[in-house]
């Protein structure tokens, strides 16, 4: 089926000088408007047009990343240089081009983007502020960093195409389409007073990728302000808890261990909220998890699969069916080798291709989630394929504070807490009693000074909490396999039955 050509290509071309794009917004405002509803139209009119559709786009987006990145990324001219013969860079076939892993691509980040003004150490610079969340990057891209295991954070750069894909998608497929009517969503920013009122819950104190979106967000669209609340999960729980029940939020939008967290607070009584949807991402959601939250909580669970490299790459339809963005991801399960596994099979890791965003381009960028694609048709009617993603997810502790009285922590606070307070990155934080954790360091963490700093972090944390009198036992060991954050092992274990 044939379906209109929107190009981007007149769009990426519009883009205001350094200096002068911070003094108006209101033009980089309209601009951004203008990209997400022209990738709106098309992610529609794709979702719409069957599996040849999606295809038809992949294939020729594509074509143009490989010939960008070959034109303008000295680290992909490199390592695709035996491929050069015959044939042009947009007719190579995704599976003869090499996989690429983060830690050599940060190794090599200057080479790596396509724009030289962007540099490792420029993005450094930047998200040392936090008062620049959301803001632009030299007038016209979006960073953002997440943790990595060596200790030294991975620094994302996002161009406004990318950032306007992402958009459109949530707007056309993601949970945004269900929360309103679908005659409103293209111009949802328009209408502040019917938006749901939304609060997310999770890490806020630093360039972290979704509340980094959610500030560009309020940035571009002011009328946002009013409708969007972020609200830190390390701060103490019953602050946490005043906080949302100020704000009482219509949709509540955190990690699936978060939500769990908060579902407890409130049948104990302590959280007084009522939100119609959970919005939930960045952990898997188990079956039983998402029941769980439903009953609970009353409402509609929505969840959504995406990471630092690309935020919005599969979101659920109404019929729950997990669908992948096909038109603008590509994802390949593949096994340890790192070898293709066959169709509809579920791999060890995935390799990860964002056709969306080309400063920074991730083509076979391993993954490392384990992601099964499924071609069954969805009651939905889509085209686009379901991914199921199985997640080795840290695990909710349940502590006891007193008889008859228990408190759960979600693991991803706890990590935090780790890495950003005590800057340690291998590590297992065990439970070993109800009221007993046990936190081992392991690599070129097990020495006595980090010890001591991840020892005062957690027990500060903890008691901000209530919970001083939980019982922190601190050890090394110096001959354990790695936990770092992008290790197979969980970093934190609930107490066993
Ligand atoms: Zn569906």
């Amino acid at each position: 089926m044939a379906l209109p050509q929107i190009k981007f290509a007149a769009l990426r071309a519009i883009n205001l000088p350094a200096r002068m794009a911070p003094k108006i917004d209101l033009v980089d405002s309209v601009l951004d408007s203008l990209r997400a509803a022209t990738a709106y139209v098309d992610a529609f009119a794709v979702t719409r047009g069957g599996a040849a559709a999606w295809r038809a786009r992949r294939d020729e987006r594509l074509a143009a990343l490989l010939r960008h990145a070959h034109e303008h990324s000295p680290f992909y001219r490199r390592l695709y240089r035996a491929l050069l013969g015959a044939r042009p860079p947009s007719a190579w076939r995704l599976d003869e081009l090499p996989p690429v892993h983060k830690a050599e691509l940060m190794q090599h980040f200057d080479e790596w983007v396509t724009d030289p003004a962007v540099t490792v150490e420029g993005v450094r610079e930047f998200v040392r502020d936090p008062a620049r969340i959301g803001t632009p990057f030299l007038g016209r891209y979006i960073v953002w960093e997440s943790s990595g295991s060596s200790g030294r954070p991975a620094l994302f750069v996002q161009d406004r195409e990318a950032l306007a894909v992402g958009d459109a998608l949530q707007s056309a497929r993601g949970p945004v389409a269900s929360a309103l009517p679908s005659w409103l969503t293209p111009m949802w920013s328009a209408f502040g007073p019917m938006l749901p009122r939304l609060a997310f819950v999770g890490a806020v104190g630093g360039h972290f990728a979704s509340v980094v979106s959610l500030a560009r967000l309020v940035r571009v669209n002011p009328w946002l302000q009013g409708a969007l609340r972020t609200f830190s999960f390390l701060q103490p729980r019953h602050e946490l808890a005043a906080a949302l029940e100020a704000w009482q939020p219509s949709v509540l939008s955190t990690y699936p261990s978060m939500a769990w967290v908060l579902a407890e607070e409130r049948a104990a009584g302590r959280l007084r909220i009522a939100p119609r949807e959970i919005w939930t991402g960045g952990e898997s959601l188990t079956p039983a998890l998402r029941a769980a939250l439903s009953e609970r909580f009353g409402a509609t669970v929505r969840d959504s699969y995406g990471a630092s490299e690309c935020l919005e790459m599969a979101s659920e339809c109404g019929h729950g069916g997990m669908h992948l963005h096909g038109d603008w991801v590509i994802l390949e399960p593949v096994d340890e080798c790192l070898r293709p596994v066959p169709e509809g099979e579920l791999g060890a890791s995935v390799l990860l291709t964002n056709l969306a965003n080309r400063v920074q381009p991730a083509i076979r960028y391993v993954l490392g989630d384990r992601v099964r694609i499924v071609r069954d048709p969805c009651a939905c009617g889509s085209a686009l394929p379901i991914v199921e993603v199985h997640g080795r997810d840290d695990e909710t502790l349940g502590v006891d504070v007193r008889a008859g009285e228990r408190v759960h922590l979600a693991p991803l606070a706890l990590v935090t807490v780790l890495e950003d307070e005590a800057r340690v990155f291998d590590f297992e934080l065990c439970q070993t009693a109800p009221a007993t954790l046990r936190l081992t360091l392991y690599g070129c963490d097990a020495r006595p000074e980090r010890v001591a700093a991840a020892r005062t972090a957690l027990q500060g944390w903890l008691r901000q909490q209530g919970l001083g009198a939980v019982r922190l036992q601190c050890g090394v060991c110096t001959d354990g396999e790695a936990r770092g954050r992008s290790g197979k092992r969980l970093r934190v274990r609930a107490l066993r039955a």
